[in-house]
């Protein structure tokens, strides 16, 4: 068994929005991307003052559990994140490490895109993973999100230049 991204649901999500996103997200990278068992760490990733769960907390745990694995995490939560600096964000990683999240809490508004949003954060947030930044096209996936019209408007693709630096990481 090589190296594969195991994703995690925090607490209760959608099982459609996990097996999609396994699905899309294996296609994308190359990699065998599995489902795996539910975890209730958000409880203590709340914040009682924002009524929002911090995702710095959550990343935390997830490394707890990715332990000396080499596989990359992914949680998906439907809880709604915040990092300090900004009132709420669909996703975080860490960019030096191999864990992400991606919350679907506010993914709901016309909701036939819930899915195909939660593919497209998790392909983003997992792109930061293997170092890749922002990037300035706004179609290619690693475009930043201000909003949901920006990721309805990007594509879950990476664009030529990030591919780039992606193929160089030696994905296999
Ligand atoms: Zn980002
Ligand atoms: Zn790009």
């Amino acid at each position: 068994m090589g190296e594969q991204i195991k994703i995690v649901p925090l607490g209760e999500v959608d099982g459609g929005i996990m097996m999609e996103v396994a699905t899309q997200v294996s296609i994308v990278f190359g990699i065998t991307a599995t489902v795996n068992e539910m975890q209730r760490c958000h409880e203590s990733a709340y914040n009682h003052q924002r009524n929002q769960y911090s995702a710095e907390a959550l990343l935390k745990f997830m490394e707890g559990i990715r332990g000396e694995t080499p596989h990359r995490l992914l949680g998906i939560t439907d809880v709604d994140l915040y990092i300090p600096d900004l009132n709420y964000v669909f996703g975080l990683a860490d960019k030096s490490g191999a864990v992400a999240v991606v919350s679907v809490s506010r993914f709901k508004k016309g909701n036939r895109k819930v899915v195909e949003r939660a593919v497209k954060t998790a392909v983003h947030e997992i792109g930061h993973t293997y170092g890749l930044g922002h990037c300035h096209d706004n179609k290619c996936v690693m475009y930043f999100s201000y909003n949901l019209s920006d990721t309805d408007y990007k594509g879950k693709e990476f664009c030529i230049k990030c591919q780039k630096i992606l193929g160089r990481r030696n994905i296999t």
